[in-house]
């Protein structure tokens, strides 16, 4: 059983289980896109994973409530694209920025 699955069955919400399935499916494809994007620079695209995972996170977010909030993976990665999505409509060169940088020292 993935991350996914066990996180949906305690839930025990209606679709969790249909939903789990997509984002073990997602998870996978995420890992392999950034590689190749990391090794390669590959541009994203509308189909690519990052836009998927704006869509995952909301039905994730509607369906499973507060349990959502440790799909860590898939949280992180929505909010980047939603965040690179707006900047400019595609991911930029300059690789991560952190949005919750806490000054310190
Ligand atoms: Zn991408």
């Amino acid at each position: 059983m993935s991350h996914y699955q066990a996180i949906a069955y305690r839930t025990g919400a209606p679709g969790a289980v249909e939903l789990s399935r997509r984002l073990a499916s997602w998870h996978d494809r995420m890992v392999a896109h950034e590689r190749l994007a990391r090794s390669s620079r590959q541009r994203c695209d509308d189909a690519c994973p990052h836009a998927e995972s704006i869509e995952l996170w909301q039905d994730a977010s509607a369906l499973l409530g507060e349990a959502a909030e440790r799909l860590t993976f898939l949280k992180t990665t929505a909010t980047d694209a939603v965040v690179s999505a707006a900047a400019s409509g595609g991911h930029d060169d300059g690789g991560r920025r952190h949005a919750y940088a806490h000054p310190q020292g």
